[in-house]
């Protein structure tokens, strides 16, 4: 540092040049005047180094004025931090330009968008995939470029927690996977990849499900009645081959439900990406299911509890399939006490809840009771007619209605199976 050698200098001087002035002044007969007009001297000349200065930090353009002392000091300082913040802008134009040369390079369409909705960058891949150019689109309002409904629907909602899937609307056009993620104050990067190849395995193995589940139906249809048919001969079933022929007619009946299941899972599924613009009536809905499900369960007691008129806009026959589900499951796995079915609002949201004393869960498995054919306990499930797809269909149905399904359960206690239907009608 040596700020402080140049003040204890600049000090000296100052004193020099008093004691000069009081000299002169003393010798011209008033040593007051000549101090007084040596400070005077010093002031100008302080004054005119300020003002160049002051010019040049207006304009900092080539070498300030020369300046010695402490304004000096002051000047080198400055010219040293104008130096580093030189090189500090220098280094992140170039992190700038490196960040854009990694996205401008991805095969992923990656778009900047500013907190007023208009395009700020993009990378050439958004050209193709989502029509939209750099730097012509510059400033534009992304919404008026892009014309995707679901696109649109999604980043004006402004939740970005899932990604959103676009399947294509005709045969070769891509499928898109959009992520978007906040920063800045309120700017916005859009990431739209084509997911058309992953999209394609999917359908085709849905397809395969389907077409398998279709196929066998046909054979164990007649499976079935043949089986039926001999069991009601009494003069065969009355012998040894009774038995087995009820498990076989026990067994076909445990497959045709399995075939069924996966047939509406496959369904499900294929519709998924699909509006839904039905209002369902949910309250008729669930006072039909409880009488419907009391009349065949007449040992139990399902109790309905409604605390709101709400609608939801979606598919009434995946409904009741969500919700049957859940209340036969309450019934399957509970072998007493009440069940008990809620329709209520919570934070403003319609929530339709089931709860029962029954086995309960582990905590371990509850993460994995939506996966197909995921049983806590095989044996017990296959006993009361599980399939092991029941949650799966609800899970799906969840999905393609915008809604979220909570499971709270303890074990040797009970469970409460909820459906939270965030996108509903007042
Ligand atoms: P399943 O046809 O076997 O009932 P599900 O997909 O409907 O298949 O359920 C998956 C598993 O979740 C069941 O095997 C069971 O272990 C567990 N489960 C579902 N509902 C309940 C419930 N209400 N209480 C306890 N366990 C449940």
């Amino acid at each position: 540092m040596r700020s402080k050698p140049t003040v204890i200098a600049e000090a000296w001087r100052l004193v020099l040049l008093a004691l000069t002035c009081l000299v002169l002044g003393l010798s011209l007969g008033n040593g007051q005047a000549g101090i007084i007009v040596g400070l005077l001297l010093l002031s100008g000349w302080w004054g005119y180094q300020l003002k160049q200065l002051l010019q040049w930090l207006e304009q900092p353009m080539g070498k300030p004025a020369k300046a010695g002392g402490v304004l000096g000091l002051i000047v080198d300082r400055i010219c040293q931090l104008q130096r580093q913040s030189e090189a500090a802008q220098l280094q992140l134009a170039s992190a700038l330009v490196y960040l854009q040369d990694s996205l401008g390079s991805m095969r992923d369409a990656s778009i900047i968008v500013d907190a007023q909705d208009q395009i700020a960058w993009a990378n050439k891949s958004a050209e193709h995939l989502l029509g939209v150019h750099h730097p012509q689109d510059r400033g534009q309002r992304l919404q008026d470029l892009i014309h995707l409904p679901p696109f649109t629907a999604y980043y004006e909602a402004g939740d970005y927690s899932c990604p959103l899937r676009i399947p294509p609307s005709t045969d070769g056009e891509p499928c898109l996977q959009v992520e978007i993620s906040r920063f800045g104050m309120g700017d916005r990067l859009i990431f739209a990849r084509d997911s058309t190849e992953s999209y394609r395995l999917e359908q085709m193995r849905r397809d395969f499900v389907s077409n398998v589940s279709h196929e066998l139906r046909t054979p164990l249809t007649v499976i079935k009645g043949y089986t039926q048919t001999i069991l009601e001969l009494g003069s065969l079933t009355g012998g040894p081959l009774q038995q087995p022929l009820r498990q076989i007619d026990e067994q076909s009946q445990r497959m045709e439900t399995l075939l069924i299941d996966l047939l509406w899972l496959a369904q499900i599924e294929s519709i998924e990406g699909q509006g839904k613009t039905a209002v369902v009536d949910v309250v008729s809905l669930l006072v039909d299911l409880q009488s419907t499900l009391q009349t065949a369960w007449t040992q139990r007691d399902i109790q309905l509890e409604i605390s709101t008129e709400r609608t939801v806009v979606g598919d009434e026959v995946q409904l009741h399939s969500a919700f049957s589900n859940l209340i036969i499951n309450a019934l399957k796995y509970s072998v007493s006490g009440p069940i008990l079915l809620r329709w209520y609002e919570l934070n403003g949201i319609p929530v339709f809840a089931v709860s029962d004393s029954g086995v309960g869960v582990a905590p371990h498995h509850i993460s994995r009771l939506t996966e197909r054919f995921y049983r806590v306990d095989k044996s017990r499930s296959q006993r009361i007619g599980g399939t092991g797809l029941g949650l799966a269909i609800v899970k799906h149905i969840a999905v393609s209605h915008q809604a979220e399904l909570a499971i709270d359960s303890q074990l040797d206690v009970g469970s409460t199976f909820s459906l939270a239907f965030r996108q509903s009608k007042q």
